[in-house]
């Protein structure tokens, strides 16, 4: 059993505890949380040991009754892996606690790509973090892109990737980020950070990315046209091919998924946990083809796409499983993929554009 250690528990470190608890080779160590607040009280009730980031605060904890195992370099000491989910910027300062205790560590998209040996993504490059002690699992948005172009790059060559990314304002946690009522170029300037990001997955992609952030806390989404190097025979191969993904689900029209708000809903009603949309979800009639040019729409769930992603990071840096091996575990164990909505006959909808 790998022992891992969550350090940092907002909104990717409970979802990724979670997701860990979850596989039969691994444990959850324990949690390190900074406040005594409703998270650390739920981490508590999920029977997860909590350990103090800030020793001053471990009284806090003791006063809403949540027992505390110790402090965070007790958990990383005891830990044979540590998650870092800590918010952007922390993890590379947390990055000589986990070098004293000769802790491999995972870290988030946030963080800068140096603070890793290696950018991951499972689908992409899962065997580039066998040696490596320190891995950058990608963010959201570059997790989404690069799940897109590996099966598109690997079966008909990329010449170009132009992705408008219409991002969330903030996550529904996250009240300092709002409330808005706009639609703000971000970066204003072409192109954003994230090409350079799937660059870190990609070294030879030729891509650039444009965003802005619109007043939502739901998902973001993706505007995408791919240049193929090689034109596929139809639009048909093309879904097939994407359909085939295990963490792509194509929507189908008839389905009335009109948006990520009843994504969401569709989630929920699936019995996600959290509501959580572990896959990038492609709308089926969005993928266009002209010529070599591809266009599609996909909705990227910005909390919990990283989830199999730092799983399957686990198992690829210490080489446990391979990456096949490690991603079907994964998605048995979570329930990833939406059987119900993919299998079932499709129906033509005739969509009338409103506005
Ligand atoms: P978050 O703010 O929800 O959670 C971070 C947690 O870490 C909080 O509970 C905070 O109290 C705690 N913390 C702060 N300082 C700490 C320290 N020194 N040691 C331990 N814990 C500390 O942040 P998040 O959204 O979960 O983001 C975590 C990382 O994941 C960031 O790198 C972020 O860029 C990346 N990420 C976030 C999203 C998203 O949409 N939320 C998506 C993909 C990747």
């Amino acid at each position: 059993m790998l022992r891992v250690g969550i350090n940092g528990y907002g909104t990717i470190g409970k979802r990724v505890a979670d997701a860990v608890r979850a596989q039969p080779d691994m444990e959850v160590r324990g949690v390190a949380k900074v406040s005594p607040d409703y998270v650390a009280v739920g981490a508590a009730e999920a029977g997860y040991p909590l350990y103090a980031v800030d020793g001053e605060r471990i009284d806090g904890f003791r006063e809403i009754g949540v027992a505390v195992a110790g402090t965070v370099d007790e958990l990383v000491a005891d830990s044979d892996v540590v998650i870092d989910a800590t918010p952007s910027g922390v993890g590379a300062e947390n990055r000589p606690l986990y070098e004293r205790h000769d802790t491999p560590a995972l870290f988030q998209g946030g963080e800068d790509a140096t603070v890793a040996e290696v950018s991951f993504n499972s689908r992409a490059n899962f065997e580039e973090a066998a040696d490596a002690e320190y891995v950058r699992v990608v963010s959201c948005n570059t997790t989404g892109l690069s799940r897109l172009v590996a099966p598109l790059y690997e079966t008909y060559g990329i010449e170009k990737v132009r992705a408008t990314l219409v991002r969330r304002g903030g996550d529904p946690t996250q009240t300092g980020r709002g409330p808005i009522n706009d639609a703000v170029p971000d970066p204003v300037s072409v192109p954003s950070h994230h090409g350079p990001d799937v660059r870190t997955i990609f070294p030879d992609l030729s891509i650039d990315t444009v965003g802005l952030k619109v007043p939502t806390t739901m998902m973001h989404v993706h505007s995408i046209n791919v240049t193929l190097a090689e034109e596929p025979d139809d639009e048909a191969a093309v879904r097939d091919l994407l359909a085939d993904e295990d963490r792509i689900v194509t929507v189908p029209g008839y389905a009335g998924i009109d948006g990520a708000g009843t994504l969401k809903d569709f989630a929920a009603d699936a019995g996600r946990p959290r509501g959580d949309i572990w896959e990038n979800c492609i709308w089926e009639e969005s993928v266009t083809l002209q010529g070599r040019d591809l266009y599609c729409m996909q909705a990227i769930h910005q909390e919990s796409d990283v989830v199999p992603e730092n799983v399957d990071a686990l198992r690829a840096l210490t080489g446990s499983l391979d990456g096949p091996e490690s991603r079907a575990l994964t998605n048995e164990s979570l329930g990833i993929g939406f059987g119900r909505l993919e299998d079932r006959p499709r129906r033509t909808v005739d969509r009338t554009a409103a506005d």
